[in-house]
């Protein structure tokens, strides 16, 4: 090794991305960064990409070019522009028009390569390289003057002169010996200047004639990072500083999870994965070199300077979390290869993987099941068609003899991956991840795990890729508290009285049970509303109340917090489906059945509902356990204690008392609170008629009573408790005696109703003359010996129903254990409040089951 090979610099090496230079406010910003360096004394070079978009730009134009397109020269001329307008706001007038003419002078040059591209209409992947090295030397060659012109002494490095590559275009390898070599003995010589280096791009060893660079290379997208740890390693650097738009290194993309924040101190080894995994902050050979010098690396915010970042370096990460972060790769296809040609034969994997090495395919990840009768592995979709051809013409022969199957692609998924050095001395966190995935009804379709134990990664449907991660980013990071995203429909009384509810104990839930609750969607029937995830500073009271204005009063939600459609269900529930978000919950609060029609679509997509609508349970039997069944297959949850005595918990004391091994013998039950004012109040000295309509105009009654009356609800509610008891019934099989005359029963509308049971009040005062001293009516509904009947029954004074007043419900249960004296459940059995409450009662049921 030569002697200027080990020189040491004592020097930091500083890279700003492309955002960071995206606009000249944004270099001036790093103009006053670099001020305060060179103030303390510090001795540093300074990496920068192209100007944010431009690279893309230019593979865009030469694309265009290729094709014939002549738009190409609309796109040079933006990106002309854009340079010039750069020079312009950023170097002083008098040291510009120097600038201006290198600058047309290399975009001449760019433009004569455009149209040599356009009139051959090819572009190889060594003139792509050329092309899109001017977005990184256009670049530096701006910020340099622009540092020269506000004080700071500056020199222009073109990358291509010290980095040497090999010549595979488009990600060239480092000839790191020769590159070092070259670093070292251009810094010896250039040390009055701070060195500013174009990232990206090198050249090809040995191509270059004179003061020629040679073939122009690139590093690879983002190789702006690589370059300066490749100048770190060459210059022996005390320190690598990657400033980018983000807080150093998150738990996860900030992209796809809102809430990630930053890992203060992480490992290469831990960088490396995040990085590899798709975690675009740092680019993945950049901790080569750097982990071979062992330089420590910084993850800076270029627009929060002050802030600490994200440290890589040998340092393990003392927090208490035992996973450090998590990453994805958007879209990947899953190649699998089985047969029984596969088992006990040795050197099948060797042969397939030589294969896919042999056709430059780079696996993402390997699994195989101990049966060994099949082997799946992940690659970029644009590999899978050459992937599979070449796996199936290295099996030819046991394609031809049946022993090994051809290759069957899967396509649209994503990866997603855990990483964390901790994790190898804890247990359970596998548990952990498939328990989150599986609650939110993610189906993993491939799982690996480094024998490291430094990563766990699993393939899902694309589909779910940013419900998993946010699902696996609340379990690890965030696991003491839980978000649940609500979607209501029906902003009636209950409705609205459940978002009063929520909005008011919003604030004891996060801080007393860690459960926080979004509205993530709102709908009547006219109107539905979606608020942004921007939620900004306003807490949850003023985001629902606002929800709830918009809807009820028509207003055209102004801001742009919120999107507001017209209502429609179908679209409401497709929107639910697609945003896709974890422990989602679709509220029904309307007593509608086309509502409830939607039940078996939205737990089928891994989504819990909370009702209060009886209709879906109480319509076939087949309905009702298909329901239940999907529910349990989707590990969701379908709740609906308020389906039977609102609050009351009715379904959830039969539940218990039936998984505790009771022997349930009767139930029986006023189920309805409308009936038992009516019967409570009905007295010798009244009209039946005019206590019925009391009970409308008091809200105790449906709209339309006769749903009360005709026992249609109570027949609703018993039937569900019957089959909550285990009984397989049908709406036919409840034995029922109207108590309404046949006139009542048969009248068309809410009117003739009425007129017909005016009618009627003779008949109903002689019923109650002839009742007994010390008897009053109920209406009761009861299940016993499999069958359920319900029906007007009079009660003396030592039955139970006989001390109901008011609008109360009452259910009494007799079973093996409660046999002498049954168990009794009591109380107001309507109303939105106690409606309401036992809706929010179970949604927190959710939250805890998921927490
Ligand atoms: P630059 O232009 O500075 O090179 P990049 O766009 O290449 O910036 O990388 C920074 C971006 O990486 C961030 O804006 C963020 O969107 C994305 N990113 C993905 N995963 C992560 C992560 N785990 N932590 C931080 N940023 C991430
Ligand atoms: N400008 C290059 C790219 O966009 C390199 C980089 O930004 O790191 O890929
Ligand atoms: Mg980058």
């Amino acid at each position: 090794m030569s002697k200027v090979q080990t020189q040491t610099f004592f020097m930091k090496v500083l890279k700003f991305g492309g955002s960071s230079v995206a606009k000249p406010e944004r270099i001036m910003q790093i103009v006053a960064i670099l001020k305060k360096y060179l103030e303390r004394g510090d001795k540093f070079t300074v990496v920068f990409s192209a100007f944010g978009g431009v690279t893309d730009g230019l593979i865009d134009m030469a694309k265009k070019a290729e094709h014939g397109d002549v738009t190409y020269l609309v796109a040079f001329e933006q990106v002309k522009e854009r340079h010039n307008a750069a020079a312009k706001a950023l170097i002083q007038k008098d040291k510009l028009q120097p600038v201006l003419f290198s600058l047309e002078k290399n975009l001449d040059d760019l433009l004569n390569v455009l149209k040599g591209i356009y009139l051959i209409q090819e572009v190889s992947l060594r003139t792509l390289d050329y092309v899109v090295s001017f977005g990184e030397r256009l670049s530096n060659f701006i910020i340099t003057h622009t540092l020269d012109s506000n004080g700071v002494p500056a020199e222009f490095l073109d990358a291509r002169y010290i980095i040497k590559t090999d010549r595979n275009f488009g990600a060239a390898k480092v000839d790191f010996p020769e590159t070092e070599k070259r670093i070292a003995q251009y810094y010896a010589k250039h040390t009055d200047k701070i060195q500013i280096v174009t990232g990206f791009i090198g050249s090809v060893k040995g191509s270059g004639r004179g003061k020629d660079f040679g073939l122009t290379t690139t590093l690879g997208r983002g190789g702006s990072d690589y370059t300066a740890a490749i100048l770190a390693a060459g210059l022996n650097a005390e320190v690598i500083e990657i400033w980018t738009d983000v807080d150093g290194v998150l738990t996860a993309d900030p992209r796809k999870v809102k809430k990630a924040f930053t890992i203060p101190t992480m490992t290469y080894a831990e960088a490396m994965e995040m990085s590899h995994f798709g975690a675009k902050v740092i680019y993945p050979p950049t901790l080569v070199p750097a982990l071979r010098k062992k330089i420590p690396l910084y993850i800076k915010n270029t627009f929060n300077p002050d802030y600490v970042g994200t440290l890589v370096s040998t340092q393990k990460n003392k927090s208490e979390h035992a996973v450090q972060g998590i990453s994805s790769i958007s879209n990947v296809s899953l190649l699998t290869i089985s047969g029984s040609g596969l088992f006990g034969t040795p050197g099948v994997a060797g042969r397939m993987f030589t294969a896919l090495s042999n056709n430059g395919i780079n696996v993402i990840l390997i699994t195989q099941g101990s049966s060994e009768s099949s082997i799946s592995f992940a690659v970029q979709p644009n590999d899978a068609a050459k992937a599979k051809k070449s796996v199936d013409s290295a099996f030819e022969n046991e394609l031809k003899n049946g022993s090994v199957n051809p290759l069957v692609i899967e396509a649209e998924l994503s990866v997603i991956a855990i990483v964390g050095e901790n994790m190898r001395f804890r247990q359970g966190i596998a548990g952990t991840m498939f328990e989150a995935l599986g609650k939110n009804g993610v189906n993993c379709i491939a799982i690996a795990q480094g024998s490291s134990e430094l990563n766990i990664s699993v393939v899902v449907p694309r589909s779910d890729e940013s419900k998993a991660l946010n699902a696996l980013h609340e379990a690890f990071f965030l696991s003491d508290t839980m978000t649940l995203n609500l979607f209501i429909v029906g902003t009636g009384l209950i409705g609205s009285t459940l978002l009063k509810q929520i909005s008011k104990q919003a604030a004891f839930l996060k801080a007393h049970h860690s459960i926080e609750l979004k509205v993530a969607g709102l709908s009547n029937s006219r109107k539905m509303v979606f608020p942004n995830d921007e939620r900004g500073t306003r807490n949850d009271e003023q985001i629902n109340a606002e929800l709830l204005k918009i809807l009820n009063e028509g207003e055209q939600s102004e801001s742009s917090s919120f999107i507001v459609h017209r209502s429609s269900l179908h679209t409401f529930v497709e929107k639910m489906q697609k945003m896709n978000l974890p422990s989602a919950i679709f509220i029904d609060c309307t007593s509608n059945a086309s509502v409830a029609h939607t039940y078996k679509d939205i737990l089928s997509s891994s989504i819990s509902i909370v009702t209060p609508n009886k209709i879906a349970n109480s319509g076939s039997y087949a309905q009702y356990l298909d329901l239940k069944s999907v529910a349990r297959k989707k590990g969701v949850k379908f709740m609906y204690e308020t389906n039977v005595g609102a609050g009351l918990p009715v379904i959830s004391t039969l539940n218990d008392l039936m998984n505790s091994g009771d022997n349930i013998l009767k139930i029986e039950g006023v189920l309805s609170g409308s009936l038992s004012y009516i019967f409570n109040n009905f007295t010798k000295d009244t009209r039946f008629s005019d206590i019925v309509k009391k009970a409308q105009t008091l809200g105790y009654t449906e709209p339309d009573p006769r749903t009360d009356l005709m026992g249609i609800d109570v027949k609703r509610k018993l039937l569900i408790l019957a089959r909550e008891s285990g009984l397989p019934l049908e709406e036919n099989d409840v034995q029922f005696h109207s108590f309404l005359p046949k006139s009542c029963v048969e009248a068309p509308d809410v009117e003739t109703f009425f007129k017909e049971l005016k009618l009627a009040d003779d008949h109903f005062s002689k019923l109650i003359q002839v009742l007994p001293e010390g008897n009053k009516f109920s209406f009761i509904a009861k299940v016993e010996n499999g069958k359920a009947s319900m029906g007007l029954e009079t009660v003396d004074a030592k039955n139970p129903f006989y001390t109901l007043d008011g609008s109360d419900n009452m259910i009494v249960f007799t079973t093996e254990r409660y046999y002498e004296r049954p168990l009794v459940v009591r109380g107001p059995g309507a109303g939105s409040e106690v409606t309401a409450a036992g809706i929010f009662a179970e949604i927190i049921s959710i939250g805890k089951y998921l927490l």
